[in-house]
């Protein structure tokens, strides 16, 4: 398709007139299911429960993407900034026809812009399902997908649906397994399976390690999550750190869940630049 110069400012003004950031009104949802129909369409994913969505540049995933926050985490994670994404019934239902026509409206945008749609959350995979069929739709249309996960639920794509991602956002939380069941209350191991499948399918990994000072920031846990990403080897682009905030501290308060950061600090630049420096040293990329 041969794209003007006028159609892509038309298209980003449209997308800033229609105030995207965390609406659901233009989705449709069923109406008259019974909870077994429900539960029903969300295991064989025709129905997904949706938190929120919004389109942003460069931050998950390249180009102008859209990102899709599914409802629903089995982890539970002490430095979580959306802990109102943790129930998948508390989302709004999307029929998977709904969730693909919004995604074919910005086909152009994300050929222009060489972005595509990330499915977050939440965690995506507690509705695999419907994850992957809106993914094999997307790479019908030839747009880029992305998967933002915790690898926790891997196991729940087949190499098939694997197929259909291009790029992975692969949260590795900790290097220490007794850290990353204190940190998320889950354990190491899928997400280690599920690196070492991405990078034997020849998929893209970004890599995010959050690092919170007194729970993450161990030299040794550093090491060991550092050597983790070493097994999926070339299938890493880069490594980011994210420092830890308190950002998400307000919505622990709002649902009234005890919040377990309350009094830690963002890490100082000089234990960003130790940690950086490690991963550095194992031949990444780091940012
Ligand atoms: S995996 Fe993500 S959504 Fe789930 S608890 Fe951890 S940070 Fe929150």
């Amino acid at each position: 398709m041969n794209i003007k110069s006028n159609d892509l400012k038309n298209l980003h003004s449209s997308m800033q007139n229609s105030k995207l950031t965390g609406r659901l009104a233009g989705f449709e949802s069923p109406t008259g299911l019974s909870k077994t129909e429900i539960s029903q369409a969300v295991r064989t994913g025709s129905l997904g429960f949706v938190h929120s969505w919004d389109m942003s540049t460069s931050v998950d995933g390249p180009g102008t993407r859209m990102t899709v926050f599914m409802s629903g985490c089995p982890l539970r994670c002490q430095y979580c900034q959306n802990p109102d994404t943790w129930k998948m019934r508390d989302g709004k239902p999307v029929l998977l026809d709904a969730m693909i026509k919004k995604i074919e409206s910005y086909k152009d945008i994300f050929k222009i812009t060489r972005g595509g749609i990330t499915f977050s959350g939440g965690e995506a995979m507690m509705q695999s399902a419907f994850v992957s069929k809106v993914f094999e739709a997307a790479k019908n249309m030839g747009i880029h997908t992305c998967l933002d996960t915790s690898g926790f639920l891997g196991d729940r794509f087949s190499d098939r649906d694997l197929n259909n991602v291009d790029l992975c956002l692969l949260d590795v939380k900790s290097g220490d397994e007794k850290i990353y069941r204190e940190v998320t209350g889950g354990e190491l191991q899928p997400t280690i399976d599920f690196g070492k499948r991405l990078a034997a399918a020849g998929k893209k990994i970004w890599v995010r390690f959050v690092l919170v000072p007194d729970l993450t920031d161990d030299e040794q846990n550093v090491e060991k999550t550092a050597k983790i990403c070493e097994l999926f080897a070339e299938a890493v682009e880069h490594v980011d750190v994210l420092p830890f905030h308190q950002l998400g501290r307000a919505k622990w308060h709002e649902l009234n869940i005890p919040y377990p950061l309350e009094k830690t600090k963002s890490p100082s630049a000089e234990l960003i630049n130790r940690v950086k420096k490690q991963f550095e040293n194992h031949g990444f990329v780091v940012y």
